[in-house]
């Protein structure tokens, strides 16, 4: 069930939003990205890693959001990281017990048994500015950003020319922005592809949080993809995007309805704010 999309690196589609599980090959065991969604995909990923002889020896979650944060007790208790950030967005949002009820309204109905949220964010925050992820393995670097969530991270192998994106530069998913509690969710999503165009040049590879991996010209043309968007948004200019409308992958037709969304939401900000974009 797992796929090596390069050296070392292999990536887990879950059959929910085409979530991707990346895991990383290391010394004495795996670290494990984004662990996934069901739980009998975590339980068949904890099964593949034991055949391999490779524990997983850390985790780490991209961002704050609950597909991101699951855990299944199989992969067993090493500890799991994300940025100082996420873990203080995560832990305040365990605190208040009615979030877990919340998601558990959130995941569709059909799957709802299999999403195991026992484990749910139960990360440790690396101190702020933390370059690497500590492990015994290739170097993973940190690339933390305020795009899509707070303490969101993009994470470069470069020895494996592999780009772990988390939720952006997506072919299923537009550009998802944080309208919650951020001044300028439109510059920060604009700095942040600024960022991941910075190490394109380093990337063979490029895993997304959702949908398809692809190479260095995809990664590039997802980069342009994904700016053009949101200066459509920005701007309130029509746009054709092939994720929104009649060429949208078959079962992702509700990207539409993010889209009005957040179109409706910015332009009710600027309003409020009484300045334009
Ligand atoms: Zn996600």
């Amino acid at each position: 069930m797992l796929r090596q999309v390069a050296d070392g690196v292999l990536i887990h589609e879950s059959e929910f939003c085409q979530s991707n599980a990346i895991v990383v090959q290391g010394r004495a065991g795996v670290l494990l990205i984004d662990p996934g969604i069901l739980g009998h995909e975590m339980a068949a990923l904890a099964n593949d890693l034991r055949e391999l002889g490779q524990p997983v020896v850390a985790g780490f979650s991209t961002h704050p959001h609950w597909d991101h944060l699951l855990w299944d007790a199989r992969l067993g208790a090493a500890p799991r990281y994300g940025t100082a950030r996420c873990a203080a967005t995560v832990r305040n949002l365990l605190s208040d017990a009615r979030w877990k009820a919340r998601i558990a309204q959130w995941i569709p109905p059909d799957i709802a048994p299999q999403v195991p949220l026992d484990l749910l964010g139960l990360i440790t925050g690396l101190p702020a500015e933390t370059a690497r992820i500590p492990w015994d393995g290739p170097e993973v670097r940190i690339i933390e950003h305020q795009a899509h969530a707070p303490g969101h991270a993009a994470l470069l192998i470069k020895e494996r020319g592999v780009l772990v994106a988390g939720d952006m530069l997506s072919d299923v998913l537009i550009p998802m922005l944080d309208l919650n509690d951020t001044a300028d969710p439109v510059e920060d999503y604009l700095a942040t592809l600024r960022l991941l165009e910075g190490v394109a040049g380093d990337v063979d590879v490029l895993v997304p949080g959702h949908g398809s991996a692809g190479g260095a010209d995809e990664a590039r043309a997802r980069i342009d993809q994904d700016r053009a968007y949101v200066h459509a948004l920005r701007d309130a200019h029509a746009l054709s995007d092939p994720r929104i409308g009649p060429l949208a992958k078959d079962g992702w037709d509700w990207v539409a309805g993010v889209h009005a969304g957040q179109l409706q939401r910015l332009v009710h900000r600027s309003e409020s704010n009484g300045t334009p974009g």
